[in-house]
Formats: C-alpha cells, sequence, structure tokens
C-alpha cells in the first residue's frame, strides 16, 4: 500500500496563509506523490474556521508548543487576540485527518505557530525566529506521524524509497 502524507495546503498553492498567500513548493517529489494518490492536503487553521486572511500569530515567547497543548501557553495575534482555541482545534482536526486516511507523514511549512516544525518566531511579532514547533506539528509528531518541513522533502523522498 502507498504511504500517505498529510501535506500543508499552502504547499501546494492553496491561498490559505494569513496574509491570502500560497507558499508553493515546486518539486516534482510532491508532484509524483500527488499523481499517486498520496497526499493528503489540509490548512489546521482554515479547517478550524479561521478568516483568510487574518492577523498572523505566534505562540507566546519563551513558551513551546507542547506547553499550548498542555494548557499552559497560549498563542496570540498581532492585534493581541488570544487565538489559542482555534489553533488546538486545527492541530485536532490535523491528527484527525491523518488517523483517517492513515498518514505516516507529514510534509508541512516551517515557520508557522500551526505547521512550523524546526523553527517558529518569537512570539514579540518581530520578525526574529527561534527553535520550536507549532501546535499542529507538535500534535501530530506525539502521535508517531513522521513530520518534515518543506525544505525537507528529500529526506522525506529518501525514507519513503527506502
Ligand atoms: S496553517 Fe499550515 S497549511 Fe495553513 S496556511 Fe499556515 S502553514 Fe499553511
Amino acid at each position: 500500500m502507498k504511504a500517505k502524507i498529510l501535506v500543508s495546503a499552502c504547499l501546494l498553492g492553496q491561498p490559505v496563509r494569513y496574509n491570502g498567500r500560497a507558499m508553493t513548493l515546486e518539486s516534482e517529489l510532491l508532484e509524483s506523490w500527488k499523481t499517486q494518490g498520496m497526499v493528503v492536503p489540509l490548512c489546521p487553521e482554515v479547517a478550524a474556521g479561521l478568516a483568510t486572511p487574518r492577523p498572523p500569530a505566534e505562540i507566546e515567547p519563551e513558551e513551546s508548543a507542547e506547553s499550548v497543548v498542555g494548557g499552559q501557553a497560549r498563542i496570540f495575534d498581532a492585534n493581541g487576540e488570544d487565538v489559542t482555541e482555534p489553533f488546538l482545534q486545527g492541530a485536532r482536526i490535523a491528527l484527525d485527518t491523518a488517523r483517517a486516511h492513515g498518514c505516516g507523514y507529514a510534509l508541512l511549512t516551517d515557520g508557522s505557530p500551526s505547521c512550523g516544525s524546526s523553527f517558529i518566531y518569537s512570539g514579540r511579532h518581530d520578525g526574529v525566529r527561534r527553535q520550536g514547533q507549532g501546535v499542529t506539528a507538535s500534535m501530530l509528531s506525539r502521535a508517531g506521524i513522521k513530520v518534515f518541513a518543506q525544505h525537507q522533502i528529500r529526506e522525506l523522498g529518501a525514507l519513503l524509497s527506502s
């Protein structure tokens, strides 16, 4: 049976990012996976009912996705609105979707408070990066789904062909 991969919808050309744009990933590997029916597209934030465009949001400073999932930290948008609940709901929808489709892998957009897997932003809305995950990436990896950022697509490809 073919492996299934949950993929951030913005990487697939869907204009669902906070700024109303896509972040299309041009990749022969991804095209091949799409052709083989291996790709399950999802935007956790849109799935949770957030509008597009929407104010950018960040996990609060010094805190992690794990703390947000555990209820000890929050996510705020650039207007100071607490958007923790829809972000958590999006992560739960992503996990449910991955399980429903039998996805053992996820290819997610780095830097996002939902989809980030190697870096996120400071929480001060100052454009500064820090190491960390978004809440969807965190929830998926804790459930045993192997999460890759878009710049790691070759590593995922190598794993799938091994
Ligand atoms: S939540 Fe994920 S899929 Fe949706 S726009 Fe942000 S990075 Fe892309």
